[in-house]
């Protein structure tokens, strides 16, 4: 591995109308190496994890914004953030404190709600629900701490109050703050983009400013503040969010790679302005695209979203977990029906190889058990160095994987082979190795389909729904709904699940 760190400026060919960013410079923390290196963009290249407590990292992800329902490629990034998170808590020991800041106030959610008739708090709060429920079903671990907008408007003005103060963000005759990009000489250092030419904005000194409060306008909520009224910007709350809970500095920074520019670089720069420092966050983590036929992005404006629900019909939360571990979590994922069997197909050979070993190690009939078998014990200590050399360098999940597909294929020979000898002491402990690894990964590795989680679903639901009905129905003495009570009861018998009216709260079973 290259532990000479180097910077270097990359072309960039892209954007005809900025000039590349002259001065990268990733400044590299004090404290302890984790022995992990991580692509940063800032240097454009893998650094070293260095972190002020060799056991204890600050992680924040940038939430949803609650206006609509989650779709698959929000999955495949908060799916690949969960993987990495858990490879730095069960592979490297690290206490991640992780938070997430959901943008519940924003024109899209306002827009929803004067569509629908609907307070935008209430469209935020039924899409933050669904999300967390989304999330969950796709086995993601929560956040610690969640921080949401609309809880810290006092915070975010006086974020933006001190960079008014200090003259680094101005206020334009709408009452809205711009950033002033000039006054920020490292701006541009994680897109390398650079302010070029007039600003299109008769609001803007330059044409890079960006807003972190918006005036008010007529129609919106808005909040009162010492240079007027209005909401926070997009960009700041991040920024204020973070500072509130983290203070003047983070390890991890994570988001889909399109919140780079501009998201994340006007994030960087409005707090090393605020807390006066050189660098805000030392390692940025940004997950590629999940692309839909070709190089098309998943998104909600091209209007070829797949929901959460819709993808879990089809297919697994592991098996989708499983093209996510099998595709370098920076560049962009193809989701096709062909990739997705290829998932399902490389985590069938894990199961069925965990199914027959089992059945292996438990064989009545084999006698005279030869305890080690050396080439595969030999094999296994490979591929657990490999596994934790591949995961050092910038979390490559795939090599993994693709290391304890090779190890079950020596280990099937032997499983197979009757007359190759019985290693049950073996073939235990490379169950016990490849059982532990995937299930760090996230995997639940578990048969119950989706068909069966579904409809226990509805028969929670209706049982509770029943219940309601019931209690009302008792209260008021009311046979006529009693008597539909007890016909649900006994159609539901019928079809072999047993409802307990008995305790406070309704129960049931199935029953042969
Ligand atoms: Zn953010």
């Amino acid at each position: 591995m290259n532990t000479l760190f180097t910077v270097s400026v990359r072309r960039i060919s892209h954007v005809c109308t900025l000039k590349p960013y002259k001065e990268t410079k990733w400044l590299m923390p004090y404290g302890n190496p984790t022995g992990i290196y991580v692509y940063n963009c800032v240097a454009n290249q893998r650094v070293p994890v260095i972190l002020s407590d060799p056991h204890i990292a600050t992680w924040y992800s940038c939430g949803p914004t609650v206006y609509d329902s989650a779709h698959i490629g929000h999955a495949s990034c908060y799916v690949k953030l969960d993987i990495i998170q858990r490879i730095l808590k069960s592979f490297f020991n690290v206490n991640l404190v992780t938070a997430m800041g959901i943008t519940d106030i924003d024109d899209k959610i306002i827009k929803r709600g004067l569509e629908t008739n609907t307070h935008f708090t209430n469209i935020a709060k039924q899409y933050e629900s669904e999300f967390w429920l989304d999330m969950n079903s796709l086995n993601i671990e929560k956040p610690l701490i969640i921080t949401r907008v609309s809880e810290q408007i006092d915070c975010i003005a006086s974020f933006v109050k001190k960079l008014i103060d200090s003259e680094l963000a101005y206020v334009s005759k709408t009452g809205s703050v711009y950033f002033d990009t000039s006054k920020f000489p490292s701006y541009g250092k994680l897109s390398r983009m650079q302010d070029e030419g007039e600003p299109s904005d008769e609001e803007k000194k330059n044409k890079m400013d960006f807003a972190v409060w918006k005036g008010h306008k007529p129609g919106e909520p808005y909040w009162d503040v010492p240079w007027g009224s209005g909401r926070p910007g997009w960009h700041i709350e991040c920024s204020a969010m973070v500072s509130k809970v983290f203070g003047s500095q983070l390890d991890f920074h994570a988001g889909g790679i399109d919140l780079r520019f501009p998201h994340h670089e006007n994030e960087e720069a409005q707090s090393c302005a605020y807390h006066n420092s050189r660098q805000w966050a030392n390692y940025w983590i940004h997950v590629g695209h999940l692309q839909v036929k070709g190089d098309t992005k998943m998104s909600k404006s091209l209007k070829n979203t797949i929901s959460i629900p819709e993808l879990l019909k089809t297919y697994s939360a592991d098996t989708f977990r499983m093209a996510c571990l099998t595709s370098n979590y920076r560049y962009s994922m193809e989701y096709t029906d062909a990739a997705m069997e290829n998932a399902e197909e490389v985590l069938n050979k894990f199961k069925f190889f965990l199914k027959d070993a089992i059945v292996y190690i438990n064989n009545n009939t084999a006698t005279h058990p030869c305890q080690y078998k050396d080439s595969i014990l030999k094999e296994l200590q490979k591929v657990q160095d490999g596994n934790i050399e591949a995961l050092k360098t910038d979390f490559d999940t795939a090599t993994c994987i693709n290391n304890m597909l090779n190890l079950i294929s020596s280990t099937n020979k032997i499983i197979k082979n009757d007359s190759s000898g019985y290693y049950p002491v073996t073939v235990t402990l490379i169950v016990e190795y490849i059982t532990g690894v995937l299930t760090k990964f996230g995997l639940k590795l578990q048969d119950g389909s989706q068909e069966n989680i579904f409809s226990d679903m509805l028969i929670d639901t209706l049982v509770e729904f029943r219940h309601t009905v019931r209690l009302n129905a008792l209260s008021k003495k009311d046979k006529e709904l009693l008597n539909a009570c007890d016909i649900v009861r006994d159609k539901m018998k019928s079809i072999k699940v047993q409802i307990n009216d008995s305790n406070k709260t309704p129960s049931w079973v199935l029953i042969k």
